[in-house]
């Protein structure tokens, strides 16, 4: 009764001296905890990404505002250049998905089944950009894994588990969002079955990883240390359903070419050219035709890709689509380097033939996009090193003799010498 009279929350009925800081209204009190969770709440009521995926217990299912696949596409296309084929794929395959969390549960026997992706491509064409851009339009919690540190529980790497820990992280351990967030992994082809391997030792890196993904992939309840790692034996699990995650895996999947000309009953690239194949298909590029088939053939266990039922592949990159790269995507390379000078007074500009040049730098090192921005970075640090200093200059213009001065002289030239 005493305790009553006492100042008090009357959110949480807690008195003064339980809290860190009682504010006192107009016809009672609050205490600063409540405030601290109110504004949390008005927050996430307020942001585009809860009014996206507010679930909606009284229907059995989860409400959505989705964005559909043409408007997704556009949204990609501000950052991605080229990789229609992929885009759409993507955007149908991420659409569906949301729209299966959104099925009310009902008795139907109609279950939509995970559309989780499988993107093959060469190194630096942009899947994990894709994965990254689409999961920052949905605003969904979104962490990248590399397959190749992984191993099958109970030996040296990390267990597969650890993949949700960072979703985890990236979703705040708020394990809602997190269930609905997207994972990519990475390298997904390092984890090939090693067939021709005569080794009797168990294949824990490979098909033992394949198989550990399989429950993740899926949709299990599985129990992740939200630490990570077993280096911290005592912390307390954290159970994640990964039910209505999204896992999109990559891979360069090197020399997949061959079982594709293979099962087109043709020879790869570089050998024979059948005289009806070339007619018929797209030599550069087989990995157009890449399948399911192609995949099992390269070592992934059919279960796996049973799991994957979306496959896509990404073109390389011309020097066309790289120099648009650096000059056209909202945050292009340029745009960056215009940014950051801009921020002490001087205007950057880039002649025509200098992006040429570090498009045909580029192409050389066979890294994609990737090589793009460690050219300019070789190229512009000079400038950005020197010209804060210097009061007197407004502006800089790249041009080709400048470009190809500097990138002589560094390291990354060398090493392509040497190369
Ligand atoms: P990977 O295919 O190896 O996953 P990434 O997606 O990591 O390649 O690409 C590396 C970087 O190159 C990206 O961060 C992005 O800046 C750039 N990039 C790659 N492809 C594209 C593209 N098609 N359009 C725009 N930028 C791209």
């Amino acid at each position: 009764m005493k305790q009553q009279q006492q100042p008090h929350c009357t959110l949480c009925g807690r008195g003064q001296k339980d809290v860190p800081l009682l504010l006192q209204g107009m016809e009672g009190h609050v205490c600063s905890e409540c405030v601290t969770q109110a504004y949390q709440v008005v927050q996430q009521e307020a942001s585009p990404s809860s009014r996206s995926f507010k679930g909606d217990k009284k229907k059995g299912g989860a409400r959505f505002e989705l964005v559909k696949p043409i408007e997704m596409k556009k949204y990609l296309d501000q950052y991605v250049i080229g990789q229609d084929e992929a885009k759409k794929h993507l955007c149908v395959a991420v659409y569906n998905h949301y729209k299966r969390l959104m099925q009310p549960k009902t008795d139907d026997d109609v279950q939509i089944e995970k559309s989780n992706i499988i993107m093959v491509g060469e190194t630096g064409t942009g899947k994990t950009y894709l994965a990254r851009t689409i999961a920052k339009m949905l605003q969904v919690p979104f962490c990248i894994a590399d397959a190749t540190v992984i191993t099958e529980a109970g030996y040296v790497g990390e267990d597969v588990e650890s993949i949700l820990t960072r979703l985890l992280q990236a979703a705040d351990y708020d394990v809602a969002k997190a269930e609905m967030g997207i994972v990519f992994i990475d390298e997904i082809d390092k984890i090939a079955r090693k067939s021709d391997n005569p080794s009797i030792t168990r294949d824990v890196s490979g098909e033992g990883v394949q198989q550990a993904l399989l429950k993740l992939l899926e949709g299990a309840v599985v129990n992740c240390p939200p630490q990570g790692g077993r280096k911290h034996p005592e912390q307390k699990m954290i159970a994640v359903n990964t039910e209505n995650i999204l896992f999109i895996c990559g891979g360069a999947f090197d020399g997949i070419q061959r079982h594709i000309a293979n099962r087109l009953n043709t020879q790869p690239v570089g050998f024979k050219k059948g005289a009806s194949f070339a007619d018929e298909f797209d030599e550069q590029n087989l990995l157009r035709y890449v399948s399911s088939q192609d995949l099992k053939s390269f070592g992934l266990i059919p279960e796996l890709l049973g799991r994957l039922p979306v496959l896509t592949s990404l073109n390389p990159l011309d020097a066309e689509t790289l120099l648009s790269i650096l000059k056209e995507p909202k945050n292009a390379i340029t745009k960056q380097y215009e940014k950051l000078f801009k921020m002490e007074d001087i205007d950057i500009h880039f002649d025509d033939d200098a992006l040429l040049y570090i498009v045909e730098q580029a192409m050389e090192f066979k890294l994609g996009a990737r090589g793009l921005r460690s050219i300019c970075e070789a190229i512009i640090t000079d400038a950005m090193f020197e010209l804060p200093s210097q009061d007197e200059i407004k502006e800089f213009n790249v041009t080709l003799e400048y470009a190809r001065s500097k990138f002589e002289k560094t390291a990354l030239h060398r090493m392509k010498k040497v190369a």
